[in-house]
């Protein structure tokens, strides 16, 4: 089946496709045809989420689905939230700013909890659905690990003793908030 799913982003791609099997020929927005980039001016995840499967639809009136994470920090009022990949900057997307931003943010919190947490929209045979995912953990108080991308380093789930940067992909993918989103997608696919 194929399905396009709302990233450029090489990292998530390879996620996802993973995630999906075989079955499914996940594609991208560019090899559609949609160059340009795709609007995400809402004010929730969930708002963004659609917005942006909305657009992927009446563009090509192909099965799509797109999603919008935010990292939710108990101690900064659930922020950065929507606004993790511009966080730092407001042309958004640097990883590098962001991650300083938020280490200097949370200097002398003791409170460290914090969750990623996913909205994924799906379109099929033109119906909208809405998922979730959530992972929970804290924010370390210096980065560990070099592998994923984004806040990965400085974000230890629950129940382990390493970061995300520190877990290899499928690890990551079994239990992140992006893979149960996805896993919730798949299910409802497959019913
Ligand atoms: P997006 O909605 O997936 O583009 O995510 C928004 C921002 O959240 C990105 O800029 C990333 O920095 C961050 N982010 C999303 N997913 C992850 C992840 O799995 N690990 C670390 N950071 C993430």
């Amino acid at each position: 089946m194929k399905i396009v799913f709302a990233t450029n982003n090489q990292h998530k791609l390879r996620e996802v496709q993973q995630l999906l099997g075989e079955e499914f020929e996940v594609v991208t927005p560019r090899e559609c045809g949609i160059v340009e980039d795709i609007p995400e001016e809402q004010p929730t995840l969930e708002g963004n989420a659609l917005q942006k499967a909305r657009y992927i639809f009446q563009r090509t009136g192909l099965d799509c689905f797109a999603d919008d994470t935010g990292l939710e920090v108990e101690a900064l009022g659930g922020e950065p939230g929507v606004r993790s990949a511009r966080y730092a900057t407001d042309e958004g997307h640097d990883d590098e700013a962001n991650k300083r931003l938020l280490l200097k943010n949370m200097e002398c919190k003791d409170n460290r909890k914090a969750q990623f947490r996913t909205a994924m929209a799906l379109i099929t045979g033109g119906e909208e659905h809405l998922f979730e995912g959530i992972v929970r953990g804290e924010i370390l108080c210096s980065e560990q690990g070099d592998g994923g991308f984004g806040y990965d380093p400085l974000f230890k789930p629950e129940g382990y003793d390493c970061s995300f940067a520190e877990m290899a992909a499928e690890e990551k993918n079994a239990i992140s908030h992006r893979g149960r989103a996805i896993a919730k997608l798949v299910a409802w696919l497959k019913k």
